[in-house]
């Protein structure tokens, strides 16, 4: 398993033990210190991944989750130093998808990592919408009807569906799908998205989330 984890930790000292654990295990890492800095690098970055503190200097954990929240489905793991705030995080309902106690043992955050991930992209189901993107096999399902997508038309449909509503360029899509070399193509973004849509709408012909914004790009916006 692999990808990029946001740590956002204001003690240097642990966020580089965590940072090396999960070097280890392949995933690639980033450190924030300062809760004003994060939502900020979300928008511009997109982790795979976050590892969030709850006490931070500037803006603390649950305001930086819910905010996040607003725009994006990025995995979130919060971070506290008392076992007790656990309970009052979830009934706040700040749409984390884990929670971790200090002290931890940096095995036991790498492991909780990988099931985090694991699940968000274990049939990961769009709401509303009958869409589900399974990761492990690139496979997208509309209705349970495979579409057939290809490796890229695959990541173009995960990253706009990942935070509806949020308008990606073409420069945007096409550094997303060039992370990784083996979706290096000569074609146009336009011309993955034509296919794209086309096959969402060859399975569901009233299935038209996906949007051009004129001389912007693309977004995807659920229908309410
Ligand atoms: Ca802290």
């Amino acid at each position: 398993m692999s990808g990029k984890v946001l740590i956002v930790e204001d003690e240097p000292k642990l966020a580089n033990v965590l940072s090396d654990y999960l070097k280890a295990s392949g995933f690639e890492s980033v450190l924030l210190e300062n809760g004003t800095e994060v939502v900020p690098w979300v928008r511009e970055h997109m982790p795979d991944i976050i590892l969030l503190d709850l006490m931070l200097p500037g803006r603390d954990g649950m305001d930086i989750c819910k905010d996040i929240r607003t725009f994006s489905r990025v995995p979130i793991i919060m971070v506290t130093a008392r076992v007790e705030e656990i309970d009052r995080l979830l009934g706040l309902e700040l749409g984390a998808d884990d929670y971790i106690c200090k002290p931890f043992s940096p095995r036991e955050v790498v492991a909780r990592v990988k099931a985090v991930l694991r699940r968000a992209f274990d049939g990961h189901t769009v709401q509303a919408q009958g869409l589900v993107l399974d990761e492990d096999r690139y496979q997208a399902t509309l209705h349970g009807r495979d579409l057939g997508l290809t490796a890229v038309e695959f990541k173009i449909l995960q990253l706009l569906v990942g935070s509806p509503g949020r308008i990606y360029g073409r420069q945007q899509i096409m550094d997303k799908m060039y992370r990784d070399d083996r979706f290096v193509s000569d074609r146009t973004v336009d011309s993955h998205i034509k296919k794209l849509r086309r096959k969402i709408e060859s399975a569901d012909p009233t299935a038209t989330f996906i949007h051009s914004v004129y001389g912007v790009g693309y977004k995807f916006e659920p229908e309410s």
